[in-house]
């Protein structure tokens, strides 16, 4: 066991193993078969890397994603682990260099493209070496069950059969009972296969559902988040553009990524965020499966999500490094009705019915009160334990949702599904309810009914949620596979019999926006924010000249902790996590160096105690007062600000004070009408770079005769805002 943490330590810098980690390393190590259930960031790669670096011979890494395999391999190497590729990007002669390398047990981790593993030239290199362990990764694309099968995938299947006394370790992150049988039975895995299916509990993602109002919803989590890397997923190739574009106009850096662009920029898009050169992705769907970046710190839902099961993996992409991120998605009922549309216009029924209780899951899950988590795991089968996860928005705001008795209309609802002898879908019913003359209706003689025109009082849209509540309540059930009709449940019985009440939660409506607030969120003090900044920034160098994205040399969690505990000394620095021995030697010195200016230049700058857990510092803002609110108000209303100092009679300054005071406080948002996109851009990055504490640096970097003192506090204040 200390062996495993020692390695542990050593390559990797973390002196803990995540939740399952530590058995699956020591199974695949003791030759167990194993297969791999754990969401996206939950640690995978750590399982077979790991014992890669503790079996004798060679480990094989089957991964589908060609454009991640070179990432994957930088990362390893700048930790001091022996690993590389074979891909169809190299030529004759790498490949062979590699090989002899692999033979000669100068490599331990080799990753391999799905497509290559059939080759003579691969299987005579397989034979030839002593194979330790054969991992799979992203094993559900071998079942044409799941949603991203491979056909080259299959290979594995004859694999096995070639080298059956090799243990395999299989990894997946979405897989139902369906996919999973069938990824053990493809692998061979047989019954003595070890199954870790850990928790799909993400617990450092702030999620939240939001009626959609505007863009400027966007814009208030995204500056929650300056200089940070966010994804919005948008419904259309078009809708991502505008966006990008809008987003790009109020001075972000933003990009598009869908289908429809040309290859060439789609890599390049990508290529760019990953490597923090773009802050914002907005992208349809196709965005994501190749990301492998960890300091994703939002991810928005700009319109809704295909099913819950790709809103989790989406939602996913945010936070993998763990620190704590945002999840919003905007619901509005027009977009509802946008999919809607969609959905009749499919031509196969099945095909229709499965996108129909798609949207209506989710649409019940927006409209839910109860806790997100909840209903979220309950997706994945997952029973969450906790009454408050502390983490939603329903949690967070209880007051922002509401319980009520549902009784009366769910009685009227199920006597009706009753009456239609369970043979009609939801929309049909509640075309019954509402006394619909429909000539289906009247031909089916269903306008004589006792049930018809009963729920005539309630809009159909009330009907439709309470119909989906219903259904994941459990008190209804909706057959799929017999085109979404709707049958009464045990449950369901025990309402129309009266043993039972309903009682439902739903959020209120008009949501009140912005006005959640992210739990946890790991607050670095000014100075340490500063510090931060210049980290990212040799980090950022230090990447480039070794043309790698940035996350390769350290993680943000880990530059963060650096900040806060500010290590002036090698045996400091490999205390922090994330820092191993590898990467201590290789890129300490830089670090420390610039750390160890930095505390010097900033006199009465202490590090938190090295050893002892940092404390959380925010920063402390007084109270807006009432003066700057009116001032603030006004502004908002369209004066400048020398008509309001005109019209309070107060010097113009101190209305400068007042409106810097309200782009902190959030009363002001757009401050483009005095401070130009561009300049403003230019400004933040004066501020990073030197810090925010005092204007005077940034000020004789850009120039007195460039920018106004108001300037310089307004961006000031928009970057300390709800930071
Ligand atoms: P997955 O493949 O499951 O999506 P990764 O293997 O990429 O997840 O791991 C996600 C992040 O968690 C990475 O940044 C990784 O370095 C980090 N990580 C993995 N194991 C640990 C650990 N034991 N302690 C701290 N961080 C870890
Ligand atoms: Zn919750």
């Amino acid at each position: 066991m200390n062996n495993l943490r020692a390695t542990l330590q050593h390559y990797f810098g973390y002196s803990e193993f995540r939740p399952l980690q530590e058995e699956i390393i020591s199974g695949v190590v003791a030759g167990d078969n194993s297969f791999v259930l754990m969401p996206t960031g939950g640690g995978k790669s750590l399982c077979y890397q790991l014992p890669a670096l503790l079996l004798p011979g060679l480990t094989v890494v089957v991964s589908p994603l060609i454009a991640l395999m070179k990432d994957q391999v930088d990362a390893l190497q700048a930790a001091g682990v022996p690993a590389t590729f074979i891909n169809s990007s190299l030529d004759y002669s790498e490949i062979e260099q590699r090989k002899s390398d692999a033979l000669q047990g100068k490599i331990k981790l080799l990753y391999l493209a799905p497509e290559r593993l059939l080759l003579p030239a691969t299987l005579d290199l397989l034979d030839r070496a002593t194979l330790s362990l054969i991992a799979v990764d992203e094993a559900h694309c071998i079942s044409e069950w799941g949603h991203d099968f491979r056909v080259d995938y299959r290979n594995l299947s004859t694999l096995r059969d070639r080298y059956p006394n090799v243990p395999v370790i299989a990894m997946t992150a979405t897989a139902n009972q369906r996919v999973r049988a069938d990824i053990l039975e493809q692998l061979r895995l047989g019954n003595n296969a070890k199954t870790y299916v850990a928790s799909f509990d993400r617990p450092n993602l702030n999620i939240s559902v939001q009626h959609k109002s505007g863009v400027s919803q966007i814009f208030d989590l995204v500056n929650r988040f300056p200089g940070e890397s966010g994804i919005i997923y948008c419904m259309s190739r078009a809708a991502t553009e505008k966006l990008a574009e809008r987003l790009e106009r109020q001075g972000y850096r933003a990009l598009p990524y869908h289908a429809g662009l040309n290859r060439e920029s789609r890599t390049k898009h990508q290529e760019m965020f990953e490597r923090d050169e773009v802050d914002v992705i907005c992208a349809t769907i196709a965005f994501g499966m190749g990301i492998d970046k960890s300091n994703v710190r939002y991810v928005i839902h700009y319109n809704l999500p295909k099913n819950m099961m790709s809103y989790y993996q989406e939602i996913g992409r945010a936070g993998r490094d763990g620190l704590p991120s945002d999840c919003l998605l905007l619901y509005s009922s027009g977009d509802r009705s946008k999919v809607l549309h969609f959905i009749t216009e499919m031509v196969d029924p099945q095909e229709r019915a499965v996108a129909l209780s798609s949207l209506d899951e989710i649409t019940a899950y927006a409209e839910s009160g109860k806790c997100r988590r909840k209903v979220l795991l309950s997706h994945f089968g997952e029973d969450y334990p906790e009454e408050n996860c502390g983490a939603c928005d329903n949690c967070l705001n209880p007051s922002l949702s509401e319980f009520f008795d549902a009784t009366t209309m769910a009685q009227k609802l199920l006597s009706c599904v009753v009456r239609l002898k369970e043979s009609f879908g939801i929309s049909y019913t509640i075309d019954v309810l509402r006394g619909s003359e429909a000539t289906k209706i009247i031909g089916n003689r269903h306008h004589l009914l006792p049930t018809w025109g009963v729920g005539k009082d309630q809009p159909t849209t009330e009907w439709r949620w309470l119909a989906t509540a219903l259904v994941s309540e459990g008190y209804l059930r909706q057959r799929i596979e017999a085109f979404n009709t709707l049958s009464v449940t045990e449950k369901g019985w025990e309402v129309l019999r009266n043993e039972r009440s309903v009682e439902l939660q739903r959020t209120r409506r008009p949501e009140k926006k912005g006005n959640q607030k992210a739990k946890g969120k790991e607050v670095l003090s000014e100075t340490e924010q500063i510090l931060f900044g210049q980290l990212r920034s040799l980090r950022k160098r230090t990447a480039d000249r070794q043309n790698v994205p940035p996350y390769v040399i350290f993680g943000d969690k880990t530059l963060q902790e650096m900040a806060q505990r500010m290590p002036l000394n090698h045996d400091d620095l490999l205390q922090i996590s994330g820092v191993g021995d590898v990467k201590a030697n290789r890129y300490g010195r830089a670090f420390l160096e610039l750390v160890g200016r930095f505390v010097e230049e900033n006199p009465g700058v202490k590090g938190t105690q090295i050893t002892t857990p940092s404390p959380r510092i925010t920063v402390e803002v007084g109270e807006l007062s009432e003066s700057a609110e009116i001032t603030g108000e006004l502004f908002n209303r369209g004066l400048s600000p020398e008509e309001i100092a005109a019209e309070r009679d107060i010097t113009l300054r101190t209305i400068e004070d007042h409106i810097s005071d309200a782009v902190l406080h959030g009363l002001i948002q757009d401050i483009d009408r005095i401070v130009p996109n561009e300049k403003a851009r230019q400004i933040q990055g004066a501020f990073l770079k030197h810090g925010l504490e005092y204007l005077r640096p940034v000020m004789d970097t850009i120039g007195e005769e460039n920018v106004t003192w108001l300037e310089l506090k307004v961006v000031r204040g928009r970057m300390l805002r709800l930071r």
